[in-house]
């Protein structure tokens, strides 16, 4: 039997990969979000008919409903449509790709309906890190990593002890500004920091790269995700972003995983698991590289990556507050609010401004979220 496959945000650019495997493979798929692309969602439903479909912004839903009007699929809208489609019976697995905090509630609910999850939604593991993983050992479910780091590390567990593993190497491409002192920083621009050198993807996540905030925010994603403890992980900067990740064992033997960098890899062992069939993608050739470099992170100049990994030793609610004030930054950046270098200035500064406090619900969560995006926007219209 094939998988059927449920897509949360299915008009980014991990949702438009996944249905190209799922093109490829004859997956079944149920149900398609999307945060406010209409006219993409539409394409998307004439071609591969789910039953459900879901538009995140509600002022889009008029528009998305009668441009499905003669198709026999049933039109969902906001967080409430989200959920709805996270808990179909009729699905086998749900991919999360939405982008942030936003995505949380839908995993959770996910989790509650007892759906396996394929999750490139980072967020929900950095700032509900301890709920999502809680309930879905309560609930027996399997999380299948897409983030190519930790599906790396995910396939390099394959066969071997988990109790036995002393530690994971997580690569990191650097982002467009590697090498760069922090001065340098200061007058670069929003075009060259959505100018990614391996990886073409969302703009959130690509300032991100270029931040390093990305690799800060994997660090903790990799800790829930394989229970680890954050002296157990390394980031080690690779330029060519074709050692995806590594794990290394109590004999010091060390298994990496490579591949082209194209996420279609990751995303179809996530949803194919545990088969290895053919992908849509060029196959590695080791001798067109010729040269692999590894380097040290600079965490002085980066400061979002110290600063998300120290959210993680000190754990509660720091791992979502640097989350969300970093999603409030980018925002801003984004809109020409603030600098470049303001985003790591902000990150950073939520440790020193708000105390240890304890996570134990999603409403724990989601107060802490509300927190830190106000002070930043405090910051901003200062
Ligand atoms: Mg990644």
């Amino acid at each position: 039997m094939k998988k059927t496959v449920s897509i949360l945000g299915s008009t980014g650019s991990i949702g438009t990969q996944s249905l190209e495997v799922c093109e490829k493979h004859g997956l079944g798929v149920t149900a398609l979000a999307a945060h406010s692309s209409a006219d993409m969602l539409e394409q998307q439903t004439r071609k591969f008919k789910p039953e459900y479909v879901c538009i995140y912004n509600e002022e889009k839903y008029a528009d998305l409903k009668s441009r499905l009007a003669d198709m026999n699929v049933k039109v969902l809208s906001g967080m409430e449509g989200l959920c709805e489609i996270a808990a179909l019976p009729q699905t086998d697995i749900v991919l999360n790709s939405v982008v942030g905090m936003v995505g949380l509630l839908p995993t959770l609910t996910a989790i509650k309906a007892g759906k396996d999850l394929a999750l490139a939604n980072k967020e929900t593991l950095v700032a509900g890190g301890e709920l999502v993983m809680k309930s879905a050992a309560e609930k027996g479910i399997k999380i299948y990593p897409v983030d190519s780091e930790h599906s790396a590390i995910f396939q390099c567990m394959q066969g071997n002890k988990r109790e036995q593993v002393s530690r994971v190497i997580i690569t990191a491409s650097g982002g467009p500004f590697f090498g760069k002192s922090y001065d340098e920083l200061r007058s670069v621009t929003k075009a060259q920091a959505l100018h990614h050198p391996n990886w073409s993807m969302g703009n959130k996540i690509t300032i991100d790269s270029a931040t390093l905030m990305n690799k800060g925010l994997e660090f903790i994603e990799a800790k829930w995700l394989f229970d680890l403890t954050p002296d157990m992980i390394d980031i080690v900067v690779h330029r060519q972003s074709v050692v995806h990740s590594a794990v290394e064992y109590n004999d010091y033997s060390v298994i990496a995983q490579l591949g082209v960098p194209d996420m279609k890899i990751p995303i179809q062992y996530a949803l194919l698991y545990p088969d290895r069939l053919e992908c849509p993608t060029k196959r590695l050739s080791l001798t067109d590289y010729g040269t692999l470099t590894f380097e040290k992170p600079d965490y002085e100049t980066f400061k979002c990556l110290s600063a998300a990994i120290e959210a993680i030793k000190r754990g509660g609610a720091y791992p979502c507050l640097v989350n969300s004030a970093n999603e409030e930054a980018v925002r801003a950046f984004l809109a020409d609010e603030i600098p470049f270098i303001q985003i790591g200035e902000i990150v950073s500064s939520v440790l020193e401004k708000f105390p240890q406090t304890e996570i134990s619900s999603y409403e724990d969560v989601m107060r802490a979220d509300t927190a830190a995006r106000s002070y930043v926007r405090e910051i901003i219209s200062a």
